[in-house]
């Protein structure tokens, strides 16, 4: 761990989009939720990177962002930041409306309002483990799942509180199609290495539950999506889920 930030000052980023929000420029400026902020601070981080200068601030207002960018460029705070600065502001959702299944039973359902989809268990984990470092003594209860593991456990787990859900794609559609999950809380979506997901044969089940009955549409949530290359495929997805996005590179991008 740990980021060399001489280089970073040599890194390139490029911002392209209808009007885009002028990065912060420091942690302290960026009149950040007072709890984040704390957080953030018990983290050891001082100095935001490029990729969340500008995504602390694209979060403010509200926009979707296509972000490339390499690996070890602080991309897992670009998302949780403006997730959690807005959450912890606006505060949990009302989930009484949340249905009951067909039977009549009242089969408990998670109601996150962040889902994060990431390819593997190990990439996962690792975003719940910084995830819970930033949630620390918020409302905000973090929660993983991922394919090879106990899902009994894992439903478990959910029942204690599911706010922000942390997934790889196939384990997220078996957990749906038990209807243990419901995504109609959701007000930020992100894709994680969304290159590597494609690679991984992932697209159907991210279509799947990206473009699920419940979700809220595009406009209706807030979308971050980062890949180190940006492919056409990616592109693609890009035009589907995003809306009115920026397009952020910082490095070299390859396709
Ligand atoms: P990426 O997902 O882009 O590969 P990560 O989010 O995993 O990068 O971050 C790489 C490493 O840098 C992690 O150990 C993380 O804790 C650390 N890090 C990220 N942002 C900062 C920061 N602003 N200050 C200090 N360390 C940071
Ligand atoms: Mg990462």
């Amino acid at each position: 761990a740990g980021i060399n930030f001489e280089k970073y000052e040599d890194i390139p980023v490029d911002a392209t989009g209808k009007d885009v929000p002028e990065p912060i420029t420091s942690f302290d400026d960026a009149k950040l939720d007072p709890l984040l902020f704390e957080n953030i601070g018990k983290a050891g981080y001082t100095v935001p990177t490029p990729v969340q200068k500008y995504s602390i601030s694209i979060g403010s207002f509200n926009r979707d962002l296509m972000a490339c960018a390499q690996t070890g460029s602080g991309k897992t705070g670009g998302f949780l930041f403006p997730i959690l600065n807005q959450s912890f502001k606006v505060g949990p959702p009302d989930v009484s409306q949340t249905r009951s299944n067909e039977m009549g039973y009242r089969t408990r359902k998670a109601t996150p309002i962040a889902l994060i989809l990431s390819p593997t268990r190990e990439l996962t984990s690792q975003i719940y483990e910084e995830a819970r470092k930033f949630c620390y003594r918020s409302w905000v209860r973090p929660c993983v799942v991922y394919g090879g593991a106990d899902i009994g456990q894992q439903i478990r787990q959910m029942n204690h509180g599911c706010d922000l859900l942390v997934a790889t794609p196939g384990r997220l559609v078996d957990l749906l199609e038990r209807g243990r999950i419901t995504l109609e809380h959701i007000r930020y979506l992100v894709l994680d290495e969304a290159d590597r997901m494609l690679d991984m044969g992932f697209e159907p089940q991210i279509r799947r539950i990206v473009e699920s009955e419940n979700m809220p549409g595009v406009g209706a949530r807030q979308t971050l999506m980062f890949s180190a290359t940006f492919p056409r495929d990616i592109q693609m997805l890009a035009r589907d889920f995003l809306d009115n996005y920026i397009f952020l590179s910082v490095g070299r991008v390859g396709s």
